[in-house]
């Protein structure tokens, strides 16, 4: 867990910089929207809270110098003071968030529809947070279909329940600076103060096993209609989301590069 929350940390603060392309607004370019590429991979990732799906989004990201389409970044990013120009959609996006509603369909919709460019772009990308509904997912073939591409992919996380109990419910929160540590994973360097501002740290009610539970339940029933859909397309991949995250991306390649039969797109 140390290592992805570092990670996760890291992935936030180069939002501004060269990472986040959802950041940039509907102007934004793909830096290398004309490589010349063997096939480039375009990826959907699922996969519950705790498996580290967003670590994995990142690594991948990383090697293939792909666009990363986050949704979880940017909706992370709502409680934040953000400087960057926001698109139309992004900023309907943030006004419900900011007044602690869910982002409608639609506006999510529009989100992606804005990154049009970066969905077609030759250097591939990866889909991290979307589709979350079956209704997105058929909006996204429509949208691929229509630019007469399509997903090489559905990377789908899997961990069994217990591991992911294990992980979250670990997990410590300061008080003060929000600092995430893990009691097995990342300790602090004095049990249950923060390092960074000696805040008091404490368990935040979503990491008790029985609100973990009850996410995953609800995780599940959402997830199972895109499984299903993704796997009568015969679109779906299942990778076991245990070792170190350069572990699980190392398998994650070996296993695409399995099912498309040609080497990776880096
Ligand atoms: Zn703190």
């Amino acid at each position: 867990m140390a290592a992805s929350e570092k990670l996760q940390d890291q992935s936030t603060k180069q939002t501004k910089d060269e990472r986040g392309t959802w950041f940039q607004g509907a102007s934004s370019e793909c830096t290398d929207a004309l490589r010349p590429s063997v096939a480039p991979w375009r990826l959907v990732l699922l996969g519950a809270p705790g498996v580290g799906k967003g670590t994995q989004a990142y690594l991948l990201n990383q090697r293939l110098k792909a666009c990363h389409l986050s949704t979880g970044d940017l909706f992370r990013a709502a409680s934040k003071q953000s400087e960057c120009e926001l698109s139309p959609a992004m900023k309907s996006a943030m006004d419900h968030m900011r007044r602690g509603e869910l982002v409608p369909d639609a506006t999510v919709w529009e989100m992606v529809r804005e990154r049009a460019a970066c969905i077609r772009c030759s250097g591939g990308f990866v889909l991290d947070g979307f589709p979350r509904t079956l209704g997105q997912a058929e909006s996204l073939k429509e949208l691929m279909a229509s630019e007469e591409i399509r997903l090489t992919a559905v990377v789908n996380y899997e961990l069994p329940l217990a591991e992911i109990v294990a992980r979250l419910s670990g997990r410590r929160t300061c008080e003060k600076c929000k600092a995430v540590f893990h009691i097995t994973g990342q300790p602090p360097k004095v049990e249950g103060v923060c390092d960074r501002c000696g805040g008091k740290l404490f368990q935040r009610e979503d990491d008790r096993p029985e609100s973990i539970k009850v996410r995953m339940a609800a995780y599940e029933s959402s997830t199972a209609p895109l499984i299903k859909f993704y796997q009568s397309l015969g679109l779906l991949l299942s990778v076991a989301a245990t070792g170190t995250p350069d572990e699980i991306c190392a398998h994650t390649i070996s296993a695409l590069v399995a099912r498309t039969g040609v080497a990776a797109p880096v």
